[in-house]
């Protein structure tokens, strides 16, 4: 995957992904569940310079995360279809829904978070790094070493 593209359900936003991204995973906290309207929540960890988005079909709604940085989440105004989010602490990222992705059934998680959260029927796939809580930063941003 070079390039990748996605957009929501009714089809009036449209992205692309202009390069691979720093990470991606599922999470499991309660704000992706509702937000999502889902178990879990299926995310790729991007630059903001490498995601091309018109804005005009976007609204969006500002929330607390536990941690008490603020995240942003940006939604089809027509739709609901909820396509990406930025968090206050690193304004430089941004995370895409995974599921919003043309090419979803193509999504391998590297980690999953906040699974202390996840309802005891979710199926959660198997030899993947777990986190209770969120994962640490580097491995989010994908600056292993
Ligand atoms: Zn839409
Ligand atoms: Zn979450």
């Amino acid at each position: 995957m070079n390039q990748s593209s996605g957009g929501c359900l009714c089809q009036k936003v449209q992205y692309k992904i202009l390069s691979e991204p720093l990470s991606q995973g599922i999470c499991y906290c309660q704000q992706c569940q509702k937000s999502g309207g889902a178990y879990g929540s299926p995310l790729l960890v991007l630059l903001k310079s490498q995601f091309e988005c018109a804005t005009e079909n976007l609204s969006s709604c500002t929330t607390q995360s536990d941690r008490g940085s603020s995240v942003t989440r940006h939604f089809c105004k027509a739709c609901g279809s909820h396509i990406f989010s930025q968090i206050s602490d690193v304004p430089d990222i941004l995370t895409v829904k995974a599921v919003t992705l043309e090419d979803f059934k193509n999504f391998v998680p590297q980690y999953l978070v906040w699974t202390k959260s996840a309802a005891p029927t979710c199926p959660l796939p198997n030899d993947v790094p777990t986190f209770l809580q969120a994962a640490p930063l580097e491995l989010v941003l994908g600056q292993t070493t």
